[in-house]
C-alpha cells in the first residue's frame, strides 16, 4: 500500500468527521429554534383562544342580563295591569308583557347557545394547553440533549481538527494553496475516491493515464470537477 494513497484516504475521511461534527453543531440549534418557535406559535393560539373565550362569555353574561331585566319588566307590568285606568292603557300593559315574553324566549336561546359556545371553546382550550404542554417537554429535551451532546462534540472536533493537520502532511507543499482553495469551496467533498475508472463526485471517466497515476499515488485532480482524486481500495 503506498502511503500517500492511504494519506489521502485517510485525509477524506478525516473531513468527513469534521463535517459530521460541525453538521451535529448546527443541528442542535436550529432544531431548538424550530421547537421554541411552535411552543411560540401554541402559546399565542391559547392567549388568542382566552380572550375569544372571555368575549363569549362577556356576550353569554349580557343576554342573560337581558332576560333578567325583560323579566322584570313582566312582573312589573303585570302588577300595574291591576292599576290600568283604562282599557287603552290596559292593552298597551299587555302588550308591552307580550313583547317582553317574546322577547324573552329568543333571547334565552341565544343565551344557551352561547353557553354551549363557551363550553365547547373552553375544551379545544384544554387541548391546546395539552399541546402546549407536550411542545414544552420536547423544547426542553431537545435542549438538555444539546447541551450534553454540544462539549462532546466540540471536543471530537478540536481532536479531528489536529488530526486533519497531520494528515494534510501527505499533500506536496507546492499544492498546498490549490487544495485550500479547493477545502472553501467544496469542504469534505475536496477528496474523492475512484468508482471504478471514474471520479465518485462528478462521475467523468478518468484516462487510462491518470487510473494508474492515483494507483501510484501521485497527486491527481479531476479534470472534470478538480477533486483530488485518490484510489478507493484499502489495496
Ligand atoms: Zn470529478
Amino acid at each position: 500500500m503506498s502511503s500517500a494513497t492511504g494519506g489521502l484516504r485517510e485525509l477524506h475521511q478525516v473531513h468527513l468527521a469534521l463535517d459530521a461534527c460541525y453538521r451535529q453543531l448546527e443541528s442542535g440549534p436550529r432544531q431548538i429554534a424550530v421547537l421554541e418557535k411552535r411552543q411560540a406559535a401554541k402559546q399565542a393560539e391559547i392567549d388568542a383562544q382566552k380572550i375569544k373565550i372571555t368575549e363569549q362569555q362577556k356576550a353569554a353574561d349580557k343576554k342573560n342580563l337581558q332576560f333578567r331585566t325583560n323579566e322584570q319588566t313582566v312582573a312589573d307590568t303585570k302588577a300595574k295591569l291591576n292599576q290600568a285606568k283604562s282599557n287603552v292603557e290596559f292593552d298597551i300593559f299587555k302588550g308591552q308583557i307580550a313583547k317582553a315574553e317574546a322577547d324573552n324566549e329568543s333571547i334565552e336561546t341565544e343565551y344557551l347557545e352561547l353557553l354551549e359556545q363557551v363550553d365547547a371553546e373552553k375544551v379545544a382550550l384544554e387541548q391546546l394547553e395539552a399541546e402546549l404542554k407536550d411542545a414544552a417537554a420536547k423544547l426542553q429535551k431537545s435542549r438538555a440533549e444539546f447541551s450534553e451532546l454540544e462539549p462532546k462534540v466540540k471536543a471530537q472536533a478540536a481532536g479531528l481538527t489536529e488530526e486533519l493537520h497531520e494528515a494534510e502532511k501527505c499533500l506536496p507543499a507546492k499544492e498546498m494553496g490549490l487544495y485550500r482553495r479547493l477545502v472553501e469551496a467544496h469542504g469534505p467533498s475536496t477528496l474523492a475516491p475512484l468508482d471504478a475508472s471514474a471520479c465518485s463526485e462528478c462521475f467523468v471517466e478518468l484516462s487510462p493515464q491518470d487510473i494508474v497515476e492515483v494507483r501510484t499515488a501521485k497527486l491527481v485532480f479531476c479534470k472534470s470537477c478538480g477533486r483530488i482524486l485518490y484510489s478507493a481500495d484499502p489495496e
